[in-house]
């Protein structure tokens, strides 16, 4: 299970969220888990993590992963 780590190192959010169809604009985009029509969805490069300021959904890479194919 160790793995995660690495998982965690590959994967940028920001090429997943593109990857998953998610038009992403200076970090932001529509919420995966809520309607809205303001992005709230806030991608941070940084620490390769998300948050949304709408619903509160946010995570890791891994979770980003999770809400885009298992929501
Ligand atoms: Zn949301």
């Amino acid at each position: 299970m160790g793995n995660f780590d690495t998982i965690k190192d590959r994967i940028n959010i920001l090429e997943l969220a593109c990857d998953s169809g998610i038009e992403v604009k200076n970090n932001k985009a529509l919420c995966i888990s809520h309607k809205e029509r303001e992005p709230s969805l806030t991608f941070y490069p940084e620490t390769n993590s998300f948050y949304c300021y709408g619903c509160g959904i946010g995570g890791s890479v891994i979770d980003c992963y999770l809400a885009l194919y298992y929501l």
